[in-house]
């Protein structure tokens, strides 16, 4: 099927990321009313007011978009999903639809975005091999394995707080807490002293599903509605003293930055690979999950300078695998569950996605292009994640970023404002 292409007078440049292979969903304000929230899709450089566009075009779904969020349309479901997109392609493509949507138009350098769901429960999985191993030979240099006896078995993840997810631009405040110093045998308490970011692709669940039943992989784009990108904020001395033996707590509680737009599923399916991990001897829920790999360019860069060029397409485990095993015990999914991929790695040093393993556990600082260099992310520092996906006809599909900067502790002796 050829690419539609939008309408002339949108003037949308061809091969801008933002164009109808891709048309990613949001929350935003404009700057004259703020407190007034509408559904927006980006195309090009501007935002189309869907919850305007959808009562004049499609009024048996403006329901969906009323709230100014995505929780309804989310839980309308794939079809209605599908009957959206639909109707934004022919209205964007054909110019009888000029006077319907042109008012309902606004530059995006013009509008305050805003987190596009209510984010219901989150996880965060583990899912690149490349990250695992080279966090296990960071972390246990002596062992002939670095990868745990689980790890090609099923995807490593664990929960976490969905009430910190934050959307890109909010700053983010450099956490306090208990930490041992290398070579002392006593925790000291004060801000984090190992601040990192990990890139990671998170993915929205539109439709619940019910407890005690499992959701197979095979019904992964009936339930996600799609992907954005994921900060999981990382403080490694926190997490490091905290961690024995239970998993991640407060060392990445204190904030997860996403991305405002939410690319829908539909706009992916040229970026599907087959994931390495589909072998024959895998648990039989985890091996028929289709190849929902994704080929997805990443790129972390700190106050402007890239650091590092993750690619998704190598992960592991795939998506569809996540769902099926955070549900195979029985675990529904609600509305507005994130479930994030882990932090990305390829195999190349300045592939790697956190400083973690940029610097090798702090040894070697990464290049910041100023001459300055990092182990750590310093108070001020602003972290942005971008990444584009293969889309039809050699075109690429935007996620827009992920971005924050890092704010000074409070001090510890403060207590908390
Ligand atoms: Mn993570």
């Amino acid at each position: 099927m050829a690419l539609p292409i939008p309408c002339d007078w949108l003037e949308v440049p061809q091969g801008h990321p933002f164009g109808l292979q891709t048309l990613p969903y949001g929350s935003f304000s404009s700057l004259h009313h703020p407190a007034r929230r509408r559904v927006g899709v980006r195309i090009g450089d501007r935002v189309l007011d869907l919850t305007g566009a959808a009562e004049r075009l499609l009024p048996g779904r403006a329901e969906d978009f009323r709230d100014g969020n995505l929780d309804r349309f989310l839980a309308a479901g794939d079809a209605a999903w599908a009957q959206v997109r639909a109707g934004l392609t022919t209205w964007l493509s054909q110019d009888q639809f000029r006077s319907a949507l042109e008012e309902l138009l606004t530059p995006a350098d013009g509008v305050t975005m805003h987190l596009p769901f209510t984010v219901a429960d989150y996880v965060d999985f583990y899912a690149s091999e490349q990250h695992a191993t080279n966090v296990g030979k960071i972390f246990r240099p002596a062992a002939a394995e670095p990868l745990a006896p689980n790890w090609r078995h099923l995807p490593v993840g664990y929960h976490g707080r969905a009430g910190t997810i934050v959307v890109s631009g909010t700053p983010v405040r450099r956490p306090c807490g208990q930490a041992r110093p290398a070579g002392s045998d006593w925790p000291v308490f004060g801000p984090s002293s190992r601040l990192d970011f990990e890139v990671e692709v998170g993915f929205v669940v539109g439709t619940e599903s019910v407890m005690g039943e499992r959701v197979p992989a095979a019904r992964f784009a009936e339930h996600v509605f799609g992907a954005c990108l994921v900060n999981d904020w990382s403080a490694r001395d926190i997490q490091g003293w905290e961690s024995m033996p239970l998993g991640p707590f407060l060392g990445k509680s204190f904030a997860t930055t996403i991305s405002p737009w939410v690319v829908p599923l539909a706009a992916l399916s040229h970026a599907r690979v087959m994931s390495p991990s589909l072998r024959t001897d895998l648990a039989p829920y985890l091996a028929d999950s289709g190849d929902w790999g994704l080929d997805i360019d990443l790129e972390v860069a700190i106050n402007g300078h890239v650091v590092a060029r993750p690619p998704y397409r190598t992960q592991y485990w795939n998506p569809a695998q996540m769902l099926a095993h955070l549900t195979v015990n029985g675990a529904s999914l609600r509305v507005g569950d994130l479930f994030a991929s882990g932090t990305v790695s390829g195999q190349e040093r300045d592939q790697f996605g956190s400083l973690i393993e940029l610097t090798w556990g702090g040894e070697s600082p990464v290049d910041t292009g100023d001459g300055s260099g990092r182990t750590w992310l310093e108070d001020g520092d602003e972290v942005v994640i971008t990444a584009t996906a293969s889309g039809p006809q050699g075109s690429r599909v935007g996620f827009g970023d992920a971005r924050g900067q890092v704010l000074p502790a409070w001090p510890p002796e403060a207590g908390l404002p």
